[in-house]
């Protein structure tokens, strides 16, 4: 579906260099060339050909102070500087040479006349009209409206290929999947859908975190439906000069009209649709790029079988005016995918390695909880990369593990040498996080453990896995999950009688699942359901901004650390009754560096 169209040169581009071309031949080679036929004699040369009666044709160059002359043949041209010679036009005459006006070919003063004068004239006002057209047509907003045609460039043919990609490429997603294959429904058979009077939804927005399929969705409805995928992302629009965002999008929807019916997809649509806050030294070009993408969105008649697809992971910051029905009326979540959701887009991209017989995705994807589809991907690449690393023909189940490691924890550090002490350390510190967790019922099951360094900086860790999928977590698992946290601290604080720095990743997250539980989830005594922070960016890392006066920020910091405490005394007196375990297991782990969730629990349960 890729088409390519040269831009057209206005006609300016090729007078421009015909005049160039003319000029340099004028000022540069005809002089050259005539030069390179002279030669430069003395004067005393020029006295004897005289005497001699050798000369020709002649030629006294006042102005210049030189005398050009031919010999008597007239083929060969000479040139000598003036001397103060009084009798010198007499014994010219004598010698019988001719005296001639013209012997070495000068500009004509009327082609001098031209060149100096007319012809520069007629290039500026050329150039200035060009340039007041180009103006005139951007004020009243003409279509190719572009200073110096800098935009035109770009005016380019928006048509991209969907790449062959079709609903059955992207895995999970199925309720997005059956929102929009109503649009590819419609866009094959839009008599349907005019009878009864429906009218399709303009624009449809799909929204989730970062990799989760929606430009591959988009491009799955041009697929599908076999229509021409116009797709640009929206920083594209934005330009330095004001004027050129907009011009680009009247542009674009010029073109998609010309194809209809058609999609067009408008990546990372925040860059140009953020709410219009009457901010000073706001953004006026992006402002008028969302203003003409509103208005080319209402110019169009429904049902005309152009459908506007646009994605962002920031739909709140959206401006109101966008999201109105009429416009982007129709919302997609695109969420992170389920337990099935993962085993599904495994399967999908593992299609493309070979796989031994062993691989069981349902672990793995049970192993990558909370992964997106593009890091699904990505855990599949670096699989079947391992598989070549170790000179092996296909992908076996423990790349696939190992590669899930490397996407959450980075690459195995080879030459990181832990101390014995520090290495004990940290064997205790996994252990303690893994048998608080085994010891509450409500915990997920350890299914690895390992003392390996990590390229991330991690030394060690425990990795968990939910047996299933995970929509609701009640407060008590979430307190467990806190006294997990702080099992690793709590173990260290036991054997060892101190703390080492290494559990300030768990301290982090503890403290920022204690803060939620207060703050949002509304599962704090004195504050009952009263929302003190808010979520502002959903999708992109969940930042929060607190809306409370300062005496219940002090009240709420209090109550975590209360919070944090009782699941810390909780995990110390866990680890305390199991000491025997704790010592077995953390030797265990130490001799061994790896050790999975089967082996721990057959030491736990011997
Ligand atoms: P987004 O636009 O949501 O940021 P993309 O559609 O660009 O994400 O996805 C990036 C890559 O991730 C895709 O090229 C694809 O390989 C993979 N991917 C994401 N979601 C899925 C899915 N649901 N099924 C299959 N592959 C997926």
């Amino acid at each position: 579906m890729q088409e390519v169209k040269k831009p057209r040169k206005p006609l300016i581009y090729y007078y421009v260099i015909v005049i160039i071309i003319l000029l340099l031949f004028n000022f540069l080679v005809m002089p050259w060339a005539a030069e390179r036929q002279i030669k430069e004699v003395g004067y005393d040369t020029f006295m004897k050909m005289t005497d001699e009666k050798k000369i020709g044709l002649v030629q006294i160059d006042q102005q210049e102070n030189e005398i050009v002359f031919t010999n008597t043949d007239e083929d060969q041209v000479y040139k000598t500087g003036m001397v103060e010679d009084p009798g010198l036009t007499q014994r010219l005459f004598d010698s019988g040479a001719k005296f001639s006006g013209q012997i070495v070919e000068q500009a004509s003063p009327l082609l001098t006349f031209i060149l100096s004068w007319v012809l520069p004239i007629v290039i500026f006002v050329g150039i200035g009209q060009y340039m007041s057209r180009k103006l005139m047509s951007k004020a009243s907003g003409g279509p190719n409206s572009m200073i110096f045609g800098m935009g035109k460039s770009n005016a380019k043919v928006y048509v991209k290929s969907s790449e062959g990609i079709r609903f059955s490429d992207v895995a999970g997603e199925d309720e997005a999947k059956e929102n929009l294959s109503e649009i590819v429904d419609y866009l094959h058979n839009p008599g349907k859908y005019k009878e009864v009077g429906a009218s399709m939804p303009k624009g449809v927005l799909l929204v989730g975190p970062p990799g989760t399929g929606k430009t591959m969705l988009a491009k799955a409805v041009a697929g599908e439906a076999n229509v021409p995928f116009f797709s640009m992302s929206g920083s594209e629009f934005v330009e330095m000069f004001v004027g050129m965002g907009a011009s680009k999008v009247r542009d674009l929807f010029k073109q998609a009209k010309e194809k209809a019916p058609c999609i067009v997809f408008i990546d990372e649509i925040d860059a140009i649709g953020q709410k219009r806050d009457g901010r000073v030294g706001g953004n006026d070009e992006r402002e008028q790029t969302l203003n003409q993408l509103l208005t080319e969105m209402d110019g169009f008649e429904t049902n005309n079988g152009v459908i506007i697809l646009a994605a962002t992971n920031r739909p709140e910051s959206l401006d109101p005016a966008l999201t109105r029905p009429g416009r982007f009326d129709r919302r997609v979540p695109v969420e992170l995918p389920d337990l099935k959701g993962r085993e599904d887009i495994l399967k999908v991209h593992a299609k493309k390695v070979k796989l031994d017989e062993s691989v069981d995705f349902s672990v793995i994807a049970r192993m990558a909880s909370g992964a997106s589809g593009a890091e699904l991907a990505n855990i599949v690449n670096e699989a079947a990369l391992r598989a070549v690393r170790e000179n092996r023909k296909y992908v076996t189940q423990s790349d696939l593990e190992e590669s899930i490691e490397v996407v959450i924890a980075g690459y195995q550090k080879k030459n990181a040498i832990l101390t014995d002490k520090e290495k004990k350390v940290v064997a205790y510190h996994e252990i303690g996080h893994a048998l608080v967790a085994a010891k509450q019922t409500n915990s997920a099951p350890v299914q690895k453990i390992t003392i390996v360094p990590r390229t991330s900086g991690a030394l060690g860790y425990t990795m968990q896995v939910d047996e299933g999928n995970h929509y609701l977590m009640s407060q008590e698992e979430l307190e467990n999950k806190i006294a997990t946290l702080t099992g690793g601290r709590a173990a260290e604080e036991i054997v060892f009688h101190s703390s080492s720095t290494g559990a300030s990743n768990d301290i982090e997250q503890a403290t920022k699942l204690a803060r939620s539980m207060i703050t949002r989830y509304g599962m704090s005594k004195d504050f009952d359901m009263v929302a003190m922070e808010t979520v502002t960016n959903q999708y992109l890392g969940g930042d929060t901004s607190l809306s409370c006066s300062a005496e219940t920020q002090a009240e709420i910091d209090r109550q975590v650390v209360e919070l944090v405490k009782r699941q810390h005394q909780k995990a110390v007196r866990i680890l305390e009754e199991n000491r025997g375990k704790l010592d077995e297991l953390a030797d265990y782990l130490y001799e061994k560096e790896t050790i999975t969730g089967e082996e721990f629990m057959n030491i736990l349960n011997k």
